[in-house]
């Protein structure tokens, strides 16, 4: 898979591709990252980029010729090109698993105001915000979208390392623990430390549900505990058993969440 970030500081994107995952996915071939300058498109003297707004009021925009003649020229057949704005659609790890099924992302960040809307109606295939907040410029937005993205390109990750994560299953992901035992005066769970899988499952289970009910009541109204398809009546009764520990689970979940609730406005 291929990245292209145009923007008008290279300098703040490129560092951060020579480090870790990103840099071994680089290194092996499994995606390809060039960051072009966006001045080198432009027509006008010196290089220039902007332009001010039109009607009243001050700021400057990126102009639509040198993100234009961009695309051109490094678009290929089957690119799509993605505006990073805080108006765009809310970036998702959703989102991120799409794009990694495009074979080129061109990655178009502004700085100032924007861009000229007429580029976008004509060049942009997608706008994407990393969250309701304006940041100055889209460099780290576009990082953003190429880390999450590069998550999901084939093999750069083992599967078990996305399968658990937040949001794979509809869920944030379960607490953890590692070294030391007591850390702080704080232990942690017996169950973990049991070395029956399907308790420390089931205990991870619960602990992602109770998680994500108290901090993303958004997600967990979405959710719906994996199923095994229905049809004969052994599935059938699986099914119905899952269902059956499911609500069990969220009946407990939202107990300990009221009573907590309680015990800290006393
Ligand atoms: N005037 C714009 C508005 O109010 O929507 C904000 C422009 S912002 C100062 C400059 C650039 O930073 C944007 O055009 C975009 O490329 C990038 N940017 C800022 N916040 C962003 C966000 N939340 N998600 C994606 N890109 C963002």
């Amino acid at each position: 898979m291929r990245f292209d970030v145009v923007t008008i500081f290279p300098e703040v994107v490129e560092p951060y591709l020579q480090k870790g995952i990103l840099r071994r996915a680089i290194e092996e071939k499994r995606i390809s990252v060039c960051v072009h300058q966006l001045r080198e498109f432009s027509p006008l003297k010196g290089g220039r980029v902007d332009a001010p707004i039109v009607g009243h009021g001050k700021g400057m925009l990126f102009r639509p010729e040198p993100l234009s003649e961009a695309v051109r020229r490094i678009k290929g057949p089957e690119g799509q090109v993605v505006l990073l704005s805080p108006q765009g659609e809310r970036f998702t790890a959703g989102i991120a698993r799409e794009l990694a099924r495009v074979p080129q992302l061109v990655l178009v960040s502004a700085r100032y105001e924007g861009v000229d809307t007429r580029f976008v109606h004509r060049y942009v295939d997608r706008e994407i915000s990393i969250g309701d907040f304006v940041l100055m410029g889209g460099e780290l937005p576009a990082l953003c979208v190429i880390e999450a993205v590069t998550r999901f390109v084939g093999e750069v990750l083992e599967t078990e390392a996305v399968e658990g994560e937040s949001f794979e299953s509809g869920l944030l992901e379960y607490d953890h623990y590692t070294e030391p035992a007591e850390f702080e005066g704080i232990g942690i769970p017996e169950v973990l430390k049991s070395g029956n899988h399907q308790r420390v499952s089931a205990w991870r289970y619960e602990n992602a549900v109770a998680k994500t009910y108290r901090r993303r009541p958004d997600l967990f109204a979405e959710y719906m505990p994996p199923l095994p398809e229905a049809g004969t009546l052994r599935r059938l009764r699986k099914r119905n058993e899952m269902m059956r520990k499911f609500l069990n689970v969220i009946q407990k979940t939202v107990k300990e969440w009221k009573d907590g609730r309680e015990h800290e406005s006393e």
